[in-house]
């Protein structure tokens, strides 16, 4: 638990990933406390983040963010290379069980974005939310960017979220089928709820026994928020002085609560004027 398993399915030149959290995960549903149906979606999209995860260099961040019009506005996962990650979701109404992809998000859509330390430029990938689920969505963005079949399952619940792909190895393109086919065929028969309650041992041997597997070293998987009294500081400095003074003038006090792990950063009359003394921004004109 609590770690991303990468392992190769030698006999069909196949390659996969399998990724599961426990007490991270509970800590975000203990500190959102999402109804039910919110809960599977940010578990489902998390733990296709945290597979989009595996083949982060070092240093880098992958951002899977779904905005749309639907009962959920906003969902957003962020995993580091580092293994720290992190999830959230703004909701209108609670959506019921068993509900379509786009009934949920409207006309959403999904962006995946990697910034990579040194990279000019993120890079970013819209992909449309197809399907009636987040694993399906993701195997449609592997298939268009990747261009590798690939299989996805997601397990989510209020203990865990489990997550596991296959896919096939670029160098077997040419040849037969016959082996991804039978691994596809595999992986077919597994069901999330048996995806959730299994560790990656037990798994591996359920589907793949016939075959020969290798399984790599863990990467450990941590809750731990991005935020800091600094990048909030830097939020605060954005507004400009003056609209920080107005709100300070209305609420007595700035107050901004991170949407992600719930920490509070509030700053009063004192921390906003050390603010744009030590860092006039773009509204000030009286100091330099
Ligand atoms: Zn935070």
């Amino acid at each position: 638990m609590n770690q991303l398993r990468r392992f190769l399915i030698e006999s069909a030149e196949a390659r996969g990933d399998w990724a599961s959290i426990d007490q991270g995960w509970q800590e975000i549903v203990g500190l959102a406390n999402y109804p039910d149906t919110v809960r599977q979606w940010v578990g489902e999209a998390l733990g296709a983040g945290l597979l989009l995860s595996s083949n982060l260099k070092s240093g880098g961040l992958l951002t899977l963010q779904v905005r749309g019009s639907g009962k959920i506005g906003l969902l957003v996962v962020q995993v580091g290379a580092d293994g720290h990650y992190r999830a959230t979701a703004e909701y209108s109404e609670t959506p019921l069980a068993g509900e379509s992809l786009d009934t949920v998000f409207g006309d959403g859509s999904l962006l995946i974005n990697l910034a990579l330390p040194g990279a000019r430029e993120d890079y970013q990938a819209l992909v449309p939310l197809e399907g009636n689920s987040f694993a399906a969505a993701l195997e449609g963005y592997f298939a268009r960017s990747e261009q590798l079949p690939t299989r996805v399952c997601l397990g989510a619940d209020a203990q865990s979220v489990t997550a596991m792909l296959v896919q096939r190895l670029p160098e077997s393109l040419q040849k037969d089928a016959q082996d991804w086919e039978r691994v596809e065929a595999l992986f077919g028969t597994l069901g999330a709820d048996e995806l959730n309650n299994l560790d990656v041992e037990t798994m591996l041997h359920r589907l793949f026994h016939e075959e020969q597997v290798r399984v790599y070293d863990p990467k450990p998987l941590t809750f731990q928020c991005r935020c800091s009294r600094e990048r909030v500081s830097a939020m605060v400095q954005n507004l400009g002085e003056e609209d920080a003074q107005a709100l300070l003038a209305e609420q007595g006090k700035i107050s901004v609560d991170c949407e992600f792990c719930k920490a509070n950063y509030a700053f009063d009359s004192a921390d906003v004027a050390l603010l744009f003394a030590a860092n006039p921004g773009q509204g000030s004109d009286t100091l330099q």
